[in-house]
């Protein structure tokens, strides 16, 4: 048996950012940025009132009470250029350009609101409601760096730094290959021996959660030509995974397609459950992953080797970020396996805690509705006990407690 973190590297040494291209800003969001932002103008663009209220010359209302005269408005929008000379003022909006001259605000709420001749009752120096160009970015400063997944904040800086097109990764296209002649599509009913298939959409699923673009899910019977269709679909998508038929059974249609020193190796990986993986580049060099059947051991084998080739084809760091938490109730491990075990995770006033959710068979679905994360169990380790603390990661969709 090879480490678990052996069979990841041989993917991961394998796989690379898909090429980059143009995208328009508004459309970035969940993609990575495959270079840095830089800011096309300053920001702010122009020096402008961060209140509504009254551009003043500071020296005019050093001392208060004081009225001025109102020589008109200043609405946000409004494109003229305006010049309040000393000991007068205009109403300025939020927003608005400050008039030349100008050096301060005072917000209307320190005034008597006039539109001819304004009550100033508080003073105000020099800068003060002034927002001035330039003072947050610089037109070429970088904005957001390389590597970034845009996200809905990343976006308002993008497009509000003038920036119309990014260069992102797009997103890998997956397609998804089940085997089995004993699974049937949830909705038919169901003969003796057989049972819903419920990886194919699951491994989908996973896939669309990680922002992957699913480009095919199909079912295969154990005697179908596995490898043609592996060909075919690997000539549009950017990775292919199959579930099932790579274990010791009679009829492995993934194992078997590729028995004679074919494209796709065969490894058993010290980790439980998912023991036994494949691994190979087909067509024009995309990679196929090939994981077990039983739902939790594709669950797993998808977060331990297809999500962080995802990352990787998407131009991100391989590693999913990882927690930590103290665990309540133990539970033993397999020897000489890092044991992926499902767990529930709870608080108490010393941090995040864990407890298994559901039985451990690699079978079991109902355990793992109630999961919140996978935790890893060191390969050493053959009881896990109260106290002990675990790394885990989120399943999609899960957050921290
Ligand atoms: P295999 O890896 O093909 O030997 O399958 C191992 C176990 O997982 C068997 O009990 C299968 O019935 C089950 N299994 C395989 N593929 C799926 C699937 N797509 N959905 C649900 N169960 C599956
Ligand atoms: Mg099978």
């Amino acid at each position: 048996m090879i480490p678990l973190e052996q069979h990841r590297q041989t993917i991961l040494d394998a796989v690379r950012a898909l090429p980059s291209r143009p995208c328009a800003s508004a459309d970035a969001l969940g993609l990575v940025l495959a270079e840095p932002v830089c800011s096309a103008v300053d920001l702010p663009v122009f020096t402008n009132s961060s209140m509504d209220g009254y551009a003043v010359h500071s020296a005019d209302v050093a001392t208060t009470p004081t009225s001025l005269p109102v020589r008109g408005d200043i609405r946000a929008g409004d494109t003229t250029t305006y010049e309040v000379l000393p000991g007068e003022t205009r109403r300025i909006m939020t927003g608005a350009p400050m008039p030349a001259g100008a050096d301060a605000v005072v917000q209307v709420e320190h005034t008597d609101g006039g539109t001819e001749t304004v009550e100033i009752e508080r003073s105000a120096v020099a800068g003060v409601h002034v927002r001035v160009q330039g003072e947050d970015l610089r037109a070429g400063d970088q904005v957001v760096e390389a590597g970034i997944r845009v996200q809905p904040h990343q976006l308002a800086a993008i497009v509000g730094a003038g920036v119309a097109t990014v260069a992102v990764v797009p997103r890998p296209r997956v397609a998804v290959i089940t085997t089995g002649d004993e699974l049937v599509p949830t909705g038919e009913p169901l003969q003796h021996g057989q049972i819903h298939e419920s990886n194919g959409p699951m491994l989908a699923a996973l896939a669309t959660a990680d922002d992957a673009t699913v480009v095919a899910v199909e079912h295969l019977r154990d005697d179908a030509d596995l490898a043609a269709t592996v060909e075919r679909l690997a000539q549009e998508a950017d990775l292919v995974m199959t579930s099932g038929g790579v274990s010791a059974g009679a009829y492995e249609p993934v194992k078997n397609a590729y028995a004679d020193g074919g494209a796709v190796s065969f490894v058993k990986v010290a980790m439980q459950p998912g023991k036994p993986q494949g691994f190979g580049l087909v067509g024009d060099g995309v990679p196929l992953l090939a994981l077990p059947g039983n739902p939790v051991s594709s669950l797993v084998s998808y977060l331990s080797f297809v999500r962080p080739a995802l990352r990787v084809l998407a131009g991100r760091s391989p590693q999913q970020p990882r927690l930590t938490a103290r665990v309540v109730d133990g539970w033993k491990s397999a020897p000489g396996r890092m044991q992926l075990a499902r767990v529930r995770l709870g608080r108490d006033d010393d941090g995040l805690t864990m407890t298994a959710s559901g039985a451990s068979g690699s079978h079991v679905l109902g355990g793992l509705a109630t999961a919140h994360a996978i935790a890893y169990v060191p390969i050493d380790v053959l009881e896990v006990r109260p106290g002990d603390v675990l790394d885990l990661e989120l399943l999609p969709g899960e957050s921290i407690p």
